[in-house]
């Protein structure tokens, strides 16, 4: 992967990136996106945030390398703290970091938020609580989809703020649009986390091994919401 070839993961995540967006990628690491949508002409500007200093330099490189010093801010800072409201950001990806984590980023830099910007996040696990925050505070699910990758189910999820919304247990576990469109690569996923959480019980049930008793219902109701939805 670099900024001319974008792996599979990023590449479905800069799809979602609107024509003419002014972008903020929030722990960008290298910089390949921003710096691959520049070099396609699908954003107009960014600002590449990185809490870390190798992967900033390596940021700075890649947009010096290219030319778009002019264009693309890399700032080393924590979170949203990457965006001045000077920057009149459009849109927002966080990608490849736990779900609790990016969840944090967005709860820790709320102020930061102006409220239009679309948000972008590609979390490797905890989507569930992820999706808890977005429904709290106002945002709309716009688009979400699955992906295998190096044997690795990402999730891309896509959100605007829009007002109160409701989504119901399950549809947080699952995510509501992909419940909805029932994709092969989402029906995959869900029938391997199936047999790995039937794995977990029934070895927890020959080793005898005691789990708390609300982490054993908690794991019991999972199995039985998948079985539902795959049986449907
Ligand atoms: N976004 C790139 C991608 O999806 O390929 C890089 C993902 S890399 C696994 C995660 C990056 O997020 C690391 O470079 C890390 O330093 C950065 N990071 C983690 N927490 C951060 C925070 N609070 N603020 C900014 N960057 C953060």
């Amino acid at each position: 992967m670099n900024e001319h070839t974008l792996s599979a993961r990023l590449e479905r995540v800069a799809a979602q990136v609107p024509e003419g967006a002014r972008l903020a990628d929030i722990g960008s690491d290298h910089g390949y996106l921003p710096v691959a949508l520049m070099r396609r002409g699908v954003i107009v500007a960014a600002v590449a945030g990185e809490v870390a200093l190798t992967p900033m330099l390596s940021a700075e490189r890649n947009v010096r390398e290219n030319g778009f010093e002019s264009l693309i801010i890399v700032r080393l800072a924590n979170g949203l703290e990457a965006i001045q409201p000077e920057d009149c950001i459009t849109a927002i990806s966080l990608c490849g970091m736990g779900g609790e984590t990016i969840r944090d980023i967005l709860d820790e830099g709320k102020v930061r938020l102006n409220g239009k910007e679309r948000l972008i996040l590609q979390p490797n696990g905890g989507e569930q609580p992820l999706r808890q925050w977005l429904m709290e505070n106002g945002y709309r699910l716009v688009h979400e989809e699955v992906l295998r990758e190096n044997r690795f189910d990402y999730e891309i999820i896509v959100a605007e703020r829009v007002g109160p919304v409701m989504y119901s247990d399950q549809e947080l576990y699952f995510g509501p649009l992909q419940m909805q469109a029932r994709s092969p690569a989402f029906l995959l996923k869900w029938q391997r986390r199936l047999r790995q959480k039937q794995k977990t019980l029934t070895h927890l049930a020959r080793a005898r091994q005691s789990l708390p008793e609300e982490k054993l219902q908690d794991l019991v109701r999972k199995i039985q919401w998948i079985t539902d939805l795959l049986a449907t």
